[in-house]
């Protein structure tokens, strides 16, 4: 498992100095540190949470917003019952998406396993940028996200305004 903070301070709870002062600078958060242990903690119960290379976590309400390096989400996805743990252990719902990446793969990840058929940009007449994304066939009941949590992640972790449109109504 990879953190943004040291093994060991995940594992104890205590930062080193390094860490603390990587938090009083706000290079990581509070609630990079709060994932980071909690996750390091249930490792021996979870050993395949070992498998996650966190590079961020954010908290969007009662949400959980985890940023993994670039690269390392696709193998995770291939373990339904990682999400699930994670969730069990964190108390909350958990997003997963990557570093460094575009608009469309964050919105991808996010969607996921919902397919995305389009993602265009707009400008609105006071300058702001707006991106919309387009979803296949029609919103059923079985449509598993809330889309407003979807845009409140983004606008509060990207700064992106998105709007949700489906193919057919
Ligand atoms: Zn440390």
């Amino acid at each position: 498992m990879k953190t943004p903070i040291c093994s060991f301070d995940a594992r104890t709870g205590i930062l080193c100095p390094q860490c603390n002062s990587k938090l009083r600078s706000g290079q990581i958060s509070g609630v990079d540190v709060e994932v980071s242990t909690k996750l390091a903690k249930a490792l021996d119960k979870n050993p395949e949470i070992s498998k996650i290379s966190l590079a961020k976590a954010e908290r969007v309400d009662q949400d959980y917003v985890l940023v993994l390096e670039p690269g390392t989400l696709a193998p995770l996805r291939r373990d339904p019952s990682l999400q699930r743990a994670i969730q069990n252990i964190l108390g909350g719902k958990v997003w997963l998406t990557e570093a460094d990446t575009t608009d469309r793969k964050v919105l991808e990840d996010l969607f996921f396993p919902v397919r995305i058929a389009n993602v265009n940009t707009a400008w609105l007449p006071d300058g702001s940028k707006m991106t919309k994304v387009v979803i296949p066939g029609r919103k059923t009941d079985r449509f598993p996200h809330d889309t407003e949590m979807i845009s409140k992640i983004l606008k509060d972790t990207r700064g992106m305004e998105l709007m949700v449109e489906f193919e057919r109504q």
